[in-house]
């Protein structure tokens, strides 16, 4: 008993709960009993069922830290993230970096220079950066040098101005508990043809643009990969002219809507050729898109070059492109105009940080993806508030109702009148509601066991 109290007096939980509460009065003593090692003891998962599965892993410590990160879902990811715990174990999770190295040089080749292995390390990483502030007393973004801005200006991602869906991790529909009945099963997976009527149509994507005008978002984005826009075949990545019409009688109900006061973007999900797409961005010229979105396989730089050259709209794309290496030729060639890469998925917080150092001194606006939980949004919210060149940060989640509930220690609703302002307590700034999570996890999988 004695041991356990003095081993509590001296450890970092009770630092940090003290520091919370009493500052720099008890912040100075406590840091003279501070160790010189802070070991991690295990990593756990969890994954909880919103509209995509929210991926979560934890990192414990000897000192009672815990840390938490989000993974971009993935087929066995949480299976990847328990062999990587090996690896870890005993390890400071301060020596970020280090740490990363040590990941990426076991998994070279299961991973190499990009998959679904910088899904598991990119959750990793944020979770040991969370634990490094809080050892500390102070956010990640003081970590990350700083920040530029208070407050994260967030854009609402609508989808196809349809009820929202719930995917899978190979983007199945699916009818997880919170979805009412009638919304269900409209289609059997996202690249299914449409059967019936197709939901995509001007009304909706009005009436979608002005609901979420009016929760006081200042930047939306719409799909034009909907059904109706599939041309004469859905295999060639050929568009029609109708479907380029309906493309352009979607976007401009949504302008027409919301006024040019609002920013406006356009997700293509890389379904066209170079050469049909280049006519849907003449054509929607005239509403002045804030950007175009992965007009065209990730995979062929040649080919966006060949679109971003030839349109006025900026294109975006980084969403499927893995650490600095994958983004270095778009961005030093400006075959993108806004990068937008995925804090869950591209490696971690320093690598994003290197793509926006660089993608800085080209000039380019960094807007990143995120399909996340609260926990995965606020990380990437740490990063943007700590670059400069920071433009929006997505939010893909409005339809969820239990998004907010999933973390406590941050003003409710998170995100409001379009921004999240920054948590300034240490690490992350929030803690999971594991009750919260726990009534929508994922059938099957551990939880945090
Ligand atoms: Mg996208």
């Amino acid at each position: 008993m004695v041991l356990a109290t003095v081993r509590y007096i001296l450890s970092e939980r009770a630092r940090t709960h003290w520091r919370s509460r009493y500052g720099v009065i008890v912040a100075c003593p406590c840091r003279l009993w501070a160790r010189n090692q802070l070991k991690i003891t295990r990593l756990k998962t969890a994954v909880v069922e919103g509209n995509f599965d929210w991926t979560f892993v934890r990192i414990e410590t000897d000192e009672g830290i815990q840390g938490l990160g989000e993974c971009f879902f993935a087929p066995g990811l949480t299976s990847i993230l328990r062999s990587l715990e090996p690896l870890l174990m005993g390890e400071d999770p301060r020596d970020v970096h280090r740490l990363f190295r040590k990941l990426q040089l076991a998994t070279s080749g299961a991973g190499s220079v990009a998959g679904i292995i910088y899904n598991a390390i990119s959750g990793i990483e944020a979770a040991v950066w969370d634990v490094f502030g809080q050892s500390l007393g102070v956010p990640i973004y003081r970590l990350l040098g700083g920040k530029f801005r208070d407050q994260v200006r967030i854009y609402a991602d609508c989808h196809g101005g349809e009820a929202l869906e719930s995917l899978d991790e190979v983007l199945r529909s699916r009818p997880p508990s919170w979805i009412r009945q009638k919304a269900r099963h409209r289609r059997k997976d996202y690249y299914a043809p449409t059967e019936g009527e197709p939901p995509a149509s001007p009304k909706a994507y009005r009436a979608r643009a002005l609901a979420m005008k009016a929760q006081g978002y200042s930047a939306l984005k719409f799909d034009l990969d909907v059904p109706g826009t599939e041309g004469f075949d859905a295999h060639n990545r050929c568009l029609s002219n109708r479907a380029i019409d309906h493309m352009v009688n979607l976007i401009g109900a949504v302008r027409d809507a919301v006024g040019n006061e609002i920013d406006l973007a356009a997700d293509c999900h890389w379904r066209y050729s170079a050469s049909d797409v280049i006519k849907v961005a003449h054509a929607l010229e005239p509403f002045r898109l804030l950007w175009l979105e992965d007009p065209v396989p990730p995979e062929s730089v040649e080919a966006l070059r060949a679109v971003a050259s030839r349109v006025k709209v900026p294109i975006a794309t980084g969403e499927n492109l893995f650490l600095f290496e994958g983004f270095r030729e778009i961005l030093e060639t400006h075959a993108v105009g806004v990068a937008t890469p995925d804090l869950q998925k591209v490696g971690g917080l320093s690598i994003a940080r290197q793509i926006a150092e660089f993608a800085d001194g080209q000039t380019i606006p960094i807007a990143p993806h995120n399909i996340s939980s609260p926990i995965g949004t606020l990380t990437s919210a740490q990063f943007c508030a700590a670059i400069p060149n920071f433009l929006l940060l997505e939010f893909h989640a409005s339809e969820v109702p239990f998004w907010n509930d999933l973390v406590e220690g941050i003003p409710q609703p998170i995100i409001q009148k379009g921004r999240i302002c920054l948590p300034d307590k240490p690490g992350l700034g929030v803690r999971l509601n594991e009750k919260v999570a726990r009534k929508y996890a994922r059938k099957g999988e551990p939880f945090f066991e």
